[in-house]
C-alpha cells in the first residue's frame, strides 16, 4: 500500500486540507502518516482511521521511506529536507504548499482545472515535485482559464484586494484585534443615538494613530484601512506578490507565447476571501456574451454575475463567497478606451483555490497515475 507523509497539517493550509480530505473521503487506499516539527509523539488529526503518533518531521531516515510526501510547513522546512532528501536518492513525489521550490525547473505548479495537461505530461516524464500556485495567480486562473484557453489575452491587468488570511494565522488574529480595539473605543458613543459620525470617526482615527494599536503583524492598521504593500521590494518595483503574476502565470500554463501580467496587490480588512479587478487588453473585439460565455465555460466552479447591484450585493463580495469553492465573475463590461478592452471582478477563498484544495486533488491525481 502507497505510504502518504503529512507535514504542516496543523497549520492554516494543513488544517483546510485536513478538512477537505474529511469531507472528500481522501483517506482512503494508502497509509497516511503526520510529522509534526513540534510535537513528536502527540496525536494527529481526525481521518477516521487509526493512525500512528506523530512523527519527527526532521528525521531523514523516517520520511526516506515515503511514497509521497505532502508538505503544508513552509519553505524553511522544505530548504531544509528537501535537498537532503534528494542527495540520499529518494524517489518520492514531493507535494508542497510553500513558494520553496515553485519556479524550480523540475517542478510543476499545480492547478488541475486549469492545467491538467501540464500535469500529466510532467507525471509521464517524470516530474515528481509538485507545488500550490500562490494564492492570488490561482485564484485569477480559475476565474478567467476561458479566456486564456481560447487565446483571447493580449496583457492582463490585475489589481488586488487581498484577505488578512494570505499573511498567515497571526495577522488574521490580528486584523480582529483591530477590530476589537475599534469597537471599544467606539462602543459608548455607538450606544448614544445623538452623536454624530463626525464624532465617532474622530474616536476611530484616534485609535489607528495610537501607539497601542496592535500592527505588530501587518505594521500598519488594516481595519478601517488598507495596505497597498505585500511581501517584498524587487529590482523591478514590482512586490514579490506583483511580480509572481507573471512568471506563475506563464509557469502554470506553460504558454509559448508569454502573456504580460501585472498590477498592484492590496491588502484589505476582508478575512479569508481574496478579489480581484481585471482590466484585460483583448487580442481583438470579441462581443460581450461571447466573452460571458467563455468565461463560464473555463471550469464547473466559475459562476458568471450579472451586472447588476442586486446580483452583485450578494454574489461577489468575500462574505458571500468564503468558505466555498465557488469562483464568482462580474462586473463584466467592456471599456471606454475601446472595444477590445475588457474588465471584471472575481472573489474566491484564497485557503481553498488559493491553497488547499490545488493540493488535495494533486494527491488525488498521483495516487490514480501510481495505481
Ligand atoms: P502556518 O499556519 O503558520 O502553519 C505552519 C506550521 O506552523 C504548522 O504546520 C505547525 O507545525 C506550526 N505552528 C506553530 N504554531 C502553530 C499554531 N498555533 N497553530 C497551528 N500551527 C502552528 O502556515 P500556513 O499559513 O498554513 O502556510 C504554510 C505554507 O503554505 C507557507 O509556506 C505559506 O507561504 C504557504 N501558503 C500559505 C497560504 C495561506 O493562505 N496562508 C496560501 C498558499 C501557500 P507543527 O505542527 O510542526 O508545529
Amino acid at each position: 500500500m502507497l505510504r502518504v507523509g503529512f507535514i504542516g497539517w496543523r497549520g492554516m493550509v494543513g488544517s483546510v486540507l485536513m478538512e477537505r480530505m474529511r469531507e472528500e473521503n481522501d483517506f482512503n487506499g494508502f497509509e497516511p502518516v503526520f510529522f509534526t516539527t513540534s510535537n513528536i509523539g502527540g496525536k494527529g488529526p481526525e481521518t477516521g482511521m487509526d493512525i500512528p503518533s506523530l512523527k519527527d518531521a526532521y528525521n531523514m531516515e523516517l520520511l526516506f521511506d515515503f511514497d509521497i510526501i505532502v508538505t503544508c510547513q513552509g519553505s524553511d522546512h522544505t530548504k531544509s529536507v528537501y535537498p537532503e532528501l534528494q542527495n540520499m536518492g529518494w524517489n518520492g513525489f514531493w507535494i508542497d504548499s510553500s513558494s520553496a521550490l515553485r519556479m524550480d525547473d523540475e517542478s510543476i505548479i499545480v492547478l488541475d482545472p486549469v492545467n491538467r495537461s501540464v500535469i500529466d505530461e510532467g507525471l509521464r516524464s517524470g516530474i515528481k515535485t509538485f507545488v500550490g500556485g500562490n494564492c492570488t495567480v490561482s485564484l485569477m486562473l480559475m476565474a478567467l482559464n476561458g479566456l486564456f484557453k481560447n487565446k483571447c489575452i493580449e496583457w492582463l491587468s490585475s489589481m488586488t484586494y487581498q484577505a488578512a488570511s494570505g499573511a498567515g494565522a497571526n495577522n488574521m488574529k490580528e486584523l480582529v484585534a483591530q477590530m476589537i480595539a475599534i469597537s471599544d473605543v467606539t462602543r459608548e458613543k455607538m450606544n448614544d443615538l445623538a452623536s454624530t459620525a463626525i464624532e465617532i470617526d474622530a474616536l476611530v482615527t484616534g485609535q489607528l494613530q495610537s501607539l497601542a494599536f496592535p500592527v505588530s503583524q501587518f505594521g500598519a492598521p488594516l481595519a478601517a484601512s488598507l495596505i497597498p504593500w505585500i511581501d517584498r521590494l524587487m529590482d523591478s518595483g514590482q512586490t514579490r506578490e506583483e511580480w509572481k503574476g507573471y512568471a506563475e502565470t506563464n509557469k502554470i500554463l506553460n504558454l509559448e507565447k508569454p502573456v504580460p501580467v501585472d498590477g498592484l496587490c492590496v491588502r484589505i480588512g476582508a478575512m479569508r476571501s481574496h478579489s480581484q479587478a481585471f482590466t484585460i487588453k483583448l487580442t481583438r473585439d470579441i462581443p460581450l456574451n461571447e466573452l460571458t460565455d467563455m468565461i463560464q465555460g473555463g471550469n464547473e466552479w466559475v459562476r458568471i454575475v450579472p451586472n447588476e447591484r442586486e446580483a452583485t450585493l450578494k454574489e461577489l463580495t468575500p462574505a458571500a463567497v468564503n468558505g466555498t469553492l465557488q469562483v464568482p465573475v462580474g462586473r463584466l463590461r467592456k471599456l471606454m478606451m475601446g472595444p477590445e478592452y475588457l474588465t471584471a471582478f472575481s472573489v474566491g477563498d484564497q485557503l481553498l483555490w488559493g491553497a488547499a484544495e490545488p493540493l488535495r486533488r494533486v494527491l488525488n491525481i498521483i495516487i490514480e497515475y501510481l495505481s
